[in-house]
């Protein structure tokens, strides 16, 4: 196992069947081994600076069905909302006291929320915080849309594509919804100049190793600039509700191996893997990932943002989740800084 952790360390990638051996044959020992390398990466690229994202969790009615997620159309007990602009730039504008440089506006795809609309706020967000970057978490939509959102001043946009298996995507989502114009999406949206971020659930309802194998193919191939995992988890009003949650033990070792496949990607320890464990979003940092993204979301409205059972930090204000992220990070040597934190790729395509 260690001789296949040090050909992925030297030369970022693996055969399909080396990949199987190393997810095959993972034990502690193992594992270890590999988050010692992903530190390795993590720390010539990047010290010991965190970055923060600031997530805006604007709305949270959605058009779309996936059957995972709570949030979807037909889940009736969802209690819906949507933030004001003015509350919007109010979230960011706490955020920007903290220190915070970056701000995720995510939500269900909603379509209250029109071009018009959306190309308002950010444009508003970039006046108001020029030395920031925005990011767009809203999902797929015409190509001409995310052309609109740039040019209004996005930056950044994330889109997981959630599973790289047509055949799992389609036993995760209605037929509607197809795993090609997601990637076309994530294609449209490098193309156009944002800094994209891709990623996928681990351990969702009929997921196996060779799914995860196809992920990883597929986002060396895509070669995004930020990548989200998480833990598959289910929620109680979904037909998935009854299915077992992802592991962390899994979704450390992901973490280990992306990081040694992209030294200098940017890769969030998530809300989702501080969910299944208390200390899971530190676990993730000494795996390798190297972005946090607390919530700026008004107190009032977090606890109906339910993607999934038990989510964490849905009594706090921002300043408290700002407060015990510096506390969490700081009780294992790292730190957060106040920039951008843009890849270190893009800052030189800026150059
Ligand atoms: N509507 C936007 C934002 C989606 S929410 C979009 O389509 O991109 C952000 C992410 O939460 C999703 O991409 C998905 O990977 C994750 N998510 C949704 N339901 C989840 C669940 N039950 N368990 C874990 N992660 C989930």
């Amino acid at each position: 196992m260690k001789e296949l952790i040090d050909k992925l360390y030297k030369e970022k990638m693996l055969s399909r069947e080396e990949f199987r051996l190393l997810l095959d044959g993972r034990s502690e020992e193992t594992a270890s081994y590999l988050f010692e390398k992903a530190r390795i990466r993590q720390q010539e690229n990047f010290g010991h600076d965190i970055y923060l994202r600031g997530l805006i969790e604007f709305t949270n009615y959605c058009k779309n069905d996936c059957l995972y997620c709570g949030i979807r159309r037909s889940n009736a007990n969802a209690q819906r909302y949507r933030l004001s602009e003015e509350e919007i730039l109010d979230c960011a504008d706490k955020g920007h006291a903290y220190g915070f440089r970056t701000f995720v506006l995510q939500g269900g795809e909603d379509p209250y929320f029109t071009d018009d609309r959306i190309c308002r706020i950010v444009a508003e967000l970039r006046e108001h915080f020029p030395d920031s970057a925005i990011t767009l978490s809203i999902g797929e939509k015409p190509r001409k849309s995310y052309q609109r959102y740039f040019d209004a001043g996005a930056d950044r946009y994330l889109l997981r594509h959630e599973t790289a298996s047509q055949a799992l995507y389609k036993k995760l989502h209605p037929a509607s919804q197809t795993l090609d114009n997601r990637i076309r999406c994530l294609y449209d949206l490098k193309d156009i100049g944002f800094q994209i971020g891709a990623g996928m659930m681990l351990e969702t309802p009929y997921q196996t190793a060779d799914d995860l194998l196809d992920d990883l193919f597929f986002l060396k191939e895509l070669d995004p600039d930020m990548i989200g995992i998480g833990p598959f988890i289910p929620h109680k009003d979904t037909p998935f509700r009854d299915c077992r949650q992802g592991s962390l033990e899994l979704t450390l070792y992901m973490l280990g191996i992306l990081r040694l496949m992209f030294p200098q990607g940017l890769i969030p320890a998530t809300t989702a893997l501080g969910t299944i464990d208390p200390l899971g979003r530190e676990k993730g940092i000494l795996a390798g990932a190297n972005v946090v993204m607390p919530n700026l979301s008004p107190t009032p409205v977090r606890g109906k943002y339910l993607l999934y059972n038990n989510k964490i930090c849905t009594g706090e204000s921002s300043a408290q989740c700002y407060n015990c992220m510096t506390v969490r990070l700081r009780s294992i040597g790292y730190q957060t800084v106040k920039s951008r934190g843009d890849s270190p790729r893009a800052a030189k395509r800026q150059n």
